[in-house]
């Protein structure tokens, strides 16, 4: 069953899955620290985006684009979405 509030997004299609991650910031290329929880479900990212509001690498709560003060990146970073 679809989550009531989920909103396809061009750039967010489940069938593109596997998403490879990123160990490092594509703009600043410094690497970023290993994750510490695992990937979430393709349907939290979604809501991380939709909420505004996302977990960090570490389960730290971060903005969709934010690194954490661990330096640990979102999921949505770290992943490529954002
Ligand atoms: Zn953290």
């Amino acid at each position: 069953m679809r989550h009531p509030h989920f909103i396809p997004a061009p750039d967010l299609d489940p069938d593109d899955r596997p998403v490879p991650q990123l160990d490092h910031d594509p703009v600043t290329g410094l690497r970023w620290s290993e994750p510490t929880v695992p990937e979430p479900a393709f349907i939290m990212l979604a809501s991380f985006i939709f909420d505004a509001c996302a977990q960090a690498t570490d389960s730290c709560r971060v903005e969709p684009d934010g690194i954490c003060e661990h330096g640990h990146p979102s999921w949505l970073r770290r992943l490529g979405v954002i």
